[in-house]
């Protein structure tokens, strides 16, 4: 195949035979946070650059080097979004639904992009949901964010493979304080530090903690710590959290070294981690923003969000084999029919059937075939049975019902019967 015509390289195709559990894994999120009491809302994909530089901040990984960025046909510079929450905010501040101080509990899920080297449980589109909570200022919201992710691990059945890093990263003016002696600290040794951290040093330097260079890491363990420049209410805010958590029976471990990628964050911090994909552990991430909202022009704003990596639970659900194996059934009967008047009687019994039974997951054979043919084709749709219509039935108004799974005899049932004896074999959704 010529290189045009394939897909782009980290951008994937969901096959037929992963969608089940790709709609698995996004039902059981939104019926949880459907319960949790929040709602769904849909942004665009593409938003002005400005947006993202403003919000996520310039010298950030993402800004400075993971955007999809592209000048329209007017000339306006677009970006394909990297993440959800800055167009979750331009939107609550665009249709006013938070401006009067009402709470608003939402969340989005779709496609986000980065430009950054592809490899297991890292692509160049790839897929969150994530909620945001606007308005409450108190760490009872942020609890709930957790408590609600860690019900979904349970529900999931991949709880034991999954830790909490908790941290607060305090307001942007302890944070401030903070900042200037980790500077001062770490000026003192900068030839110790690797390259990418002398950068950061000037342009991002909390980045600095979350080194992964072994020399860096070594002169991090006598720098000044976060906990101790924490102002009095954030530090009542994170034991309140600490609090709440402990109530809940939720494990966690404090990791001062927790930074986040993004500028806007203030207070708390969190990620979930597993060791069982390898160096793409993180498949959960979140924290408060209680300054994003008034830096994007709106009034002062409470914030608090995550946004989980569906593609890393998917694998994490594939790794400890907690793929429920009925989600892959997606055909319930398979009606065979044999000769042209037969399935011209079977198309409208079997409408009839979908109408008293709309639930009901009925396939019908296309494209004829002999009846060794359609029976292979019925066996392999995973149908629990098949209905069979030849000419012999039709002059009898009957269709033969036949288990395939091993329940039961073959037997005839009357065209009228059939959607009352359906009803009591299968199970509907
Ligand atoms: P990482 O440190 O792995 O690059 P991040 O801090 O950039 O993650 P966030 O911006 O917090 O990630 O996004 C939230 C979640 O989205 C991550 O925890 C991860 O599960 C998922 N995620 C982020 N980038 C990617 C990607 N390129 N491919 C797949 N999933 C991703
Ligand atoms: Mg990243």
């Amino acid at each position: 195949m010529s290189k045009s015509l394939q897909a782009i390289r980290g951008m994937n195709d969901i096959l037929p035979e992963q969608t089940p559990l790709w709609r698995y894994f996004e039902s059981t999120v939104a019926r949880l946070l459907d319960n949790y009491g929040y709602k769904q809302i849909r942004m665009p994909i593409v938003e002005f650059t400005e947006l993202f530089k403003r919000s996520i901040g310039e010298v950030t990984d993402i800004v400075e080097k993971e955007m999809y960025t592209f000048e329209d046909r007017n000339g306006d510079s677009l970006t394909l979004r990297p993440e959800g929450t800055a167009a979750c905010v331009r939107a609550v501040l665009e249709h006013g639904i938070t401006g009067g101080g009402q709470t608003q509990k939402l969340w989005y899920i779709g496609p986000m992009f980065r430009h950054e080297r592809p490899q297991k449980g890292r692509y160049r589109q790839f897929h969150q949901i994530g909620c945001e909570v606007f308005n409450l200022d108190g760490p009872d919201i942020d609890a709930e964010l957790i408590v609600l992710t860690w019900r979904l691990w349970g529900q999931l059945g991949i709880r034991d493979a999954v830790k909490l890093e908790l941290n607060s990263l305090g307001t942007s003016e302890s944070r401030g304080r903070y900042r200037e002696a980790l500077v001062e600290y770490l000026s003192a040794h900068l030839d110790k530090l690797d390259e990418d951290s002398q950068r950061r040093l000037k342009t991002n330097p909390l980045r600095v903690l979350d080194t992964k260079n072994a020399d860096t890491q070594a002169v991090l363990v006598d720098a000044p710590k976060m906990a101790d420049y924490l102002d009095d209410e954030s530090r009542v805010h994170f034991e309140g959290l600490k609090a709440r958590l402990d109530a809940a029976g939720i494990p966690y471990v404090i990791n001062p070294k927790l930074v986040r990628g993004l500028d806007y964050y203030s207070k708390t911090v969190f990620e979930w981690v597993t060791d069982k994909l390898g160096a793409q552990g993180t498949v959960c991430a979140g924290g408060r923003y209680d300054g994003l909202v008034e830096q994007m022009g709106g009034k002062p704003t409470p914030g608090v969000g995550f946004a989980m990596g569906i593609e890393r639970l998917i694998l994490l659900l594939e790794t400890l084999e907690q793929v429920p194996e009925e989600i892959f059934r997606q055909v319930d009967v398979y009606l065979c029919a044999f000769g042209e008047a037969a399935e011209l009687a079977a198309l409208a019994l079997s409408e009839k059937v979908r109408d008293q039974l709309p639930n009901l997951r009925l396939q019908i054979n296309a494209g004829a075939g002999s009846f060794k043919s359609q029976f292979k084709k019925a066996d392999k749709s995973g149908a629990l049975y098949a209905l069979i219509l030849g000419d012999d039935e039709l002059a009898q108004q009957v269709i033969g019902f036949k288990p395939l799974r091993g329940q039961g005899e073959q037997q005839n049932i009357a065209f009228d019967a059939l959607a009352a004896h359906l009803a009591t074999c299968i199970v509907q959704g």
